[in-house]
């Protein structure tokens, strides 16, 4: 006969492992968050976005504005030889 799997969750103050049987289908017991579906709400799933975002600084906002500058750059070069072009003619 197969074990069942135990809880992975770890002790704060002994720091030792819950034995408690885990929730089918989850890495957890039913007292260490088993029983959660996770943010369900569109205002829930915005609020746990935010609490994990570090510096943002490789979100896909951050990425595309990078991507925006980089074409603004590349676009004034541009201008900046076709105006030295024509000057020097
Ligand atoms: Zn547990």
């Amino acid at each position: 006969m197969d074990t069942l799997p135990q809880c992975t969750a770890k002790s704060k103050q002994s720091g030792t492992r819950c034995r408690n049987f885990t929730v089918k289908g989850k890495a957890v017991c039913w007292i260490h968050g088993g029983k959660s579906t996770g943010p369900i709400t569109a205002k829930g799933r915005d609020k746990i976005r935010k609490l994990k975002l570090k510096h943002g600084l490789y979100s896909q906002d951050a990425i595309d504005e990078q991507k925006q500058f980089r074409k603004l750059l590349l676009n004034a070069k541009e201008t900046l030889e076709k105006i030295s072009d024509q000057m020097n003619s």
